[in-house]
Order: C-alpha cells, then sequence, then structure tokens
C-alpha cells in the first residue's frame, strides 16, 4: 500500500489557499531579493552569467559581514567557498539553508569532511584561531537582509545555524526513514492503514515479517515529480498541454498515483540521494572530489543500482499503459457529488431583517412571493380577494391565522427583503443560494388558440430547506408544494407550466454531474473561442474539450458549467510559452473564470448528455442525446441489491444508504404497469 503525503493534502480549502498564498508572498520577496544580488553580481563584479551557487555565495557573505564563518578572516566573492557545516555519512548532504556556511579555502580545506565542531576540537583549528564559541558570535552578528527572510525567520535561521555549529556527529545516511514522510497527518495515516492489514502485529502476536503481509509506506509528496524527472517520462506523457509542462490537465492526479503505485524503497532512497547531490552541487558550485555528477548517479558501482535499473524498466511499461489509457479516453475525472440530504450549513451565516408591512394594506403578487413562511404565503395567496395578477387590495377588516396565531389588519406580516431565496431564521432571513440540492429539468410546453404547442426546457432548483420534510421519500421526485421556497423562486413560466400540467418532468442536476458536450456550433462566442483555442492551437484531444461538469446551480434560468478536464491551473504556463490573440484569451480565461453559463433551454443546442460513474469511474448512465437529460431521473439506483424487499418496506433494506427512497421510486418508474 502506497500513500503519498503531500503537505496541505488533509487541510481545509481555505487554509490550503491562504497557505498558498502565504508561500507565494514569501517566494515572490525571496525573487525580488535575489534578484536584486543578481543586479549587483552583473554591476558591482562584472558576472555576465548568473548562477544559483554564485547567488547563494554573495548573500552568505553579506550575511556573513564578509567574514569566514569558522576562522573570521575576510573573505570576497572569488575567494570564498560554500561549505556544508555538517556532512553526512555516505553521499549525499543536508542542505537546507542553515547548513551552508561561506568559508575562506583553507578553512574548507582544513575542515574536509568533518562536522565543524569536530573540527574546530583539533590543534590545527585551535592554531588558525578557530573556535565554536566565536563561530557562535558571528552568527550573533549576522547581517540579514529583510528583503532575504522577515524578522521570525531570520532568529529561525540563526537558531539553525548555531545548532549545526555545535553539532559534532555526523548527518546519518540517506535510509529508508529519511524518505518517509514523517508529518503528524502522514505518520496518523500510515498506522490506520496499517493496523487495518496487520493488526495482528499490534496485538501482540505475529512479527514485523508475518509472511503476506501489507507493508504500508508513506513517501513525501516531492518524491513523485522527482521519480518522474529522474525517469524521463516528463513530457512524454499524452495529456493536454504535456509540451508545456502545465497543470492544465487534471489526469496529471491519476499519472502520480501511478508514479507512486510504483514507487519501491530502493528506487525512493536513490531518487532522493540523486536529489541531495543536485541541491548540494547547485548551491556549492562545484563538485566535491568524493562525489559523482547528480544526473550520472547511479552509477553501476553505486549500491542500489540494480534496484534502480529495474524501477526504470518498470517506470517505460508503464509510460506505454498510461498513454494508451489517456489515448483511449479511459482515465475519467470524477467530481464530488451529494445525493443525502445531509447535515451541511443550510444557508449562508449572514441574517439579514425581514421587512414588515400592515396586513390590512394593498400587497403586490410579488412581495406575497417573498413571504416568509410557507404557512403565511399559503394564508395570503388563500384569501378571497386575492388574485394571482394583482395581489391583496388594500383591507380594513382582514384577518388570517398563520400556525394558529392570527393577525389581523393593523398587525405587521413579515417579508423576506431583495431577490435572493432565503429562508426565515431567528431574528431575520438568510440566503440560501448556495443550499441547492438539486435542479429538476422539465419539458413544457405552451398552447396557442389553435392547440398548436411550442415545447420549452426549465427547471426548477431544489432547496434543502425544502427537503427537509421529504427526508424519508425520494429526494428527487418528491412534490414541491407551491409555498414552497423552490417554487416561488423559481422561473415562472415553469411554475405555470407545472401547475397546469403542462410540465414533464425529465430528470435531474445535481453539482459535480458530469456533461458531455457535442459542439456544433462554430460561432464567435466565447465558447466557440474556447473550444478552438484548446482543438486547434493546443491540439488538445476533442475528448477532453468536450467534457465538462455542473460548477453551479445560482441562477433560475441557467446552469453553470466549468471545464472538467481542463484545469486553469495550467494557463500561465501556456500564456508564456504560447503567442495567444489577447481576445481569444479574454474568452478562454472567462470561461475559466466564470464558467459556461447556459440557460437549460438553450442546452439541447450542444446535445448534452449527462454521464453518471460508480465509484470506480465506469460509465453506469448516460443520457440520450436527443433528449437533453431524458431518463436522467428513472435509473438512478442501480447500485441496490435488493429492490424486491423495497416494495414492501419502503425503506431501502440493501446496503445502498444514500439512495435510499431512490430505489423504490426506481423499481415504480421501470415497471409502472406492475407497480400499480
Ligand atoms: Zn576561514
Ligand atoms: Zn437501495
Amino acid at each position: 500500500m502506497q500513500i503519498e503525503h503531500v503537505r496541505n493534502g488533509f487541510a481545509s480549502i481555505p487554509s490550503a489557499r491562504k497557505d498558498k498564498r502565504d508561500y507565494e508572498k514569501t517566494l515572490e520577496r525571496r525573487k525580488k531579493y535575489r534578484d536584486q544580488q543578481a543586479e549587483r553580481l552583473k554591476d558591482e563584479f562584472g558576472l555576465d552569467k548568473i548562477r544559483e551557487d554564485s547567488i547563494r555565495r554573495l548573500e552568505a557573505i553579506t550575511r556573513q559581514n564578509g567574514q569566514c564563518l569558522y576562522c573570521g578572516r575576510t573573505i570576497t566573492l572569488s575567494t570564498c567557498e560554500m561549505d556544508h557545516i555538517v556532512p553526512r555519512k555516505g553521499v549525499g548532504s543536508t542542505n537546507t539553508r542553515d547548513n551552508f556556511a561561506a568559508v575562506c579555502k583553507l578553512c574548507n580545506q582544513m575542515k574536509s569532511n568533518t562536522p565543524f565542531a569536530a573540527w574546530a576540537r583539533t590543534d590545527s583549528a585551535k592554531q588558525r584561531g578557530v573556535s565554536l564559541s566565536d563561530a557562535i558570535s558571528r552568527v550573533r552578528m549576522f547581517n540579514i537582509d529583510s528583503g532575504e527572510m522577515n524578522g521570525r525567520e531570520a532568529r529561525n535561521f540563526e537558531q539553525g545555524v548555531i545548532r549545526r555549529l555545535s553539532q559534532t556527529e555526523w548527518d546519518e545516511p540517506i535510509d529508508n526513514r529519511s524518505i518517509e514522510s514523517v508529518a503528524w497527518m502522514a505518520d496518523e495515516l500510515h498506522r490506520r492503514i496499517d493496523w487495518y492489514y496487520n493488526s495482528s502485529r499490534y496485538e501482540g502476536h505475529g512479527t514485523e515479517s508475518t509472511e503476506g503481509s501489507t507493508k504500508v509506506r508513506v513517501y513525501q509528496g516531492s518524491l513523485t515529480s522527482e521519480a518522474r524527472k529522474a525517469s524521463g517520462i516528463d513530457g512524454q506523457i499524452h495529456f493536454a498541454g504535456a509540451s508545456y509542462k502545465t497543470r492544465l490537465d487534471r489526469r496529471h492526479h491519476a499519472i502520480d498515483a501511478a508514479v507512486i503505485a510504483m514507487m519501491t524503497q530502493g528506487a525512493a532512497q536513490t531518487l532522493q540521494i540523486r536529489r541531495n547531490l543536485r541541491a548540494s552541487q547547485n548551491a556549492v558550485g562545484y563538485i566535491e572530489p568524493d562525489e559523482i555528477a547528480w544526473r550520472d548517479y547511479p552509477a553501476e558501482h553505486n549500491a542500489g543500482y540494480a534496484a534502480y535499473a529495474k524501477w526504470l524498466d518498470s517506470m517505460y511499461k508503464l509510460l506505454d499503459l498510461l498513454n494508451d489509457a489517456l489515448d483511449n479516453d479511459r482515465i475519467p475525472v470524477i467530481h464530488a457529488q451529494r445525493y443525502s440530504l445531509g447535515n451541511s450549513i443550510a444557508h449562508d451565516a449572514t441574517i439579514r431583517p425581514l421587512d414588515r408591512v400592515l396586513l390590512g394594506s394593498a400587497i403586490s403578487v410579488e412581495t406575497i412571493n417573498k413571504a416568509s413562511t410557507p404557512a403565511l404565503y399559503c394564508a395570503l395567496t388563500r384569501l378571497p380577494d386575492y388574485s394571482a395578477a394583482d395581489g391583496l387590495p388594500a383591507s380594513e377588516n382582514r384577518e388570517i391565522s398563520v400556525n394558529g396565531i392570527r393577525y389581523s389588519a393593523h398587525d405587521n406580516i413579515t417579508f423576506f427583503s431583495g431577490s435572493s431565496a432565503q429562508i426565515a431564521v431567528q431574528n431575520g432571513s438568510a440566503d440560501i443560494g448556495s443550499a441547492i440540492h438539486h435542479a429538476r429539468i422539465y419539458k413544457c410546453y405552451k398552447e396557442n388558440k389553435k392547440g398548436i404547442r411550442t415545447y420549452f426546457y426549465g427547471m426548477i432548483r431544489v432547496f434543502q430547506a425544502d427537503l427537509l420534510r421529504a427526508a424519508h421519500d425520494d429526494l428527487f421526485t418528491c412534490q414541491l408544494p407551491v409555498q414552497s421556497v423552490s417554487m416561488r423562486y423559481a422561473d415562472k413560466k415553469v411554475v405555470d407550466a407545472i401547475l397546469s400540467g403542462r410540465a414533464e418532468y425529465r430528470g435531474y442536476l445535481v453539482v459535480g454531474d458530469e456533461i458531455e458536450v457535442e459542439f456544433n456550433d462554430q460561432g464567435n462566442n466565447a465558447i466557440a473561442s474556447f473550444k478552438n483555442f484548446f482543438e486547434h492551437e493546443l491540439s488538445v484531444s476533442p475528448d477532453v474539450v468536450n467534457k465538462w461538469v455542473v460548477a453551479g446551480l445560482m441562477e433560475p434560468t441557467k446552469i453553470r458549467l466549468r471545464p472538467s478536464i481542463l484545469s486553469q491551473e495550467g494557463m500561465d504556463r501556456i500564456k508564456e510559452a504560447h503567442p495567444v490573440d489577447a481576445s481569444i484569451l479574454h474568452d478562454v480565461e472567462s470561461i475559466f473564470d466564470k464558467g459556461w453559463r447556459m440557460a437549460v433551454g438553450t442546452a439541447s443546442k450542444y446535445k448534452m448528455r449527462v454521464v453518471r460513474r460508480n465509484v470506480f469511474g465506469e460509465k453506469r448512465y448516460t443520457s440520450k442525446n436527443i433528449c437533453l437529460f431524458a431518463g436522467a431521473s428513472t435509473r438512478r439506483s442501480m447500485t441496490c441489491k435488493a429492490l424486491g424487499e423495497l416494495l414492501t418496506a419502503h425503506k431501502c433494506m440493501a446496503d445502498c444508504g444514500t439512495f435510499a427512497g431512490a430505489c423504490l421510486s426506481a423499481l415504480i418508474m421501470r415497471n409502472p404497469r406492475k407497480s400499480h
């Protein structure tokens, strides 16, 4: 069992975003500082080719006030060398910033491959005037530019350098422990999964080497990209925009998963050493006499060479398998969906006051529609002087009863303010726009005087709040009374059609539903630009460009789609590397930013098909392309194992959990006669 642990793997989306922003801010500050150093190298030192190690040396010299950290003698850019304060046993070194010092050439030679503190105790070091306490006091005098590190970072850094200077032992060689992620969450995950497979070990019987036991390994996320690069499969994978090395194609997650699955402990160790050598050689600017160039590692005489070669071979085979799967559209991208009612937040956090209106005053249809409770709506619309066209006239004698409380003409009754769908809560109302469970798609018609029908599609968005009382029914087919918020805040045309029997329920949509689109329109709009840009300019397969996902149901008449496989993450690199016409770019980015908003009625123009998949990503349902969403409502519950029991039990007795109730209606809809 192989697990990749990434730093923010289990963080919430907002906190991961914040981390990312902080990280980017730090990165930007560092870059600015480094650019300044690069300028200095050009202007003051006349270098024309700026290398990583030159910048590092200049930073260190500035920070160390132009002194060798070990002996205190004056050093300059051309006379100093970078040294690992504590070297490691075996190949590769610790390349954290606090393990590097700018030192004079003689100190570097004399110290050689010894930890500083061990060397400082020798006679030759003492004769040179080297001591641990002097070196530490030089650290305390560090001159750290605020562009390089902020105050807290600088203090931590100084502490780190002092710790390295004081260490008398070599760092341990790179081994299995150093390649496994030690983050708390990684550790916990490891423990739980290991327990699942190997519980006997924890219960005191059985041993580490129990035959046939499952080995659970957690690897650091950074190892995955190292593996892709080292094996050379990067750039050869057939996904969208592969030549730009972007994250444009969401299927790169699947590639990474496959790469992790192929990892072996031996390969991981070799990759880690290779990465260490690279970091070290880039930082100090030369290859130590006892080292080999990182690109050539591992050579045949190095330990682990055979295991590494075997791993490389398996990676080439993996590449073929992955490309075959990508070329044949066998790596689906699945988006999170919610079918159950759930106990998630039912409304937004902001509470706004309700509008108060005297019951006896004239009240418009629009206002009545915003009645703060379904019961109030019913009471008002059932008054004898109510008309659907004009609402209620003023009346001094008006009286209603709502949930057992009587109101007369001089009492206030309450309405939602604003135009968004809301729910009454204590002391006011709250928006429920984000608490939409699903949208129901209807095929409706209008009939003219000659009896000729014109058909149109429309939708009703079903708010969670309206489903609470239907929690034990099929949420997708339960009746929505006219006083429900879902009906009151829906497209009037569709509501009228439903109430007068001119609408047929064709299926439902939830956020996360996959939609396959057939573009037949070469028009001059943003979506056409989007398609042409990816298919023609970047040669992305239509299989990729045609896949969309329902991203939002925030408008009463429109659904919002966004690309299912293509991700905006990849656009920056493409913009850098590929000349893009400004207006096309604007169109493409607007589709990524705002999504593709379209009226349900126009969806048929693109022959949209809803695709639903099982947990393995296999298609379990595809709607017919001719009738938009046709059939979507009737074939939802193919997972149920015991449909037969449902008719008597009225509840799903099988293990399908969230589909309870849906099973029953599915059975009825598939066998309408029998169930009658
Ligand atoms: Zn020195
Ligand atoms: Zn069931």
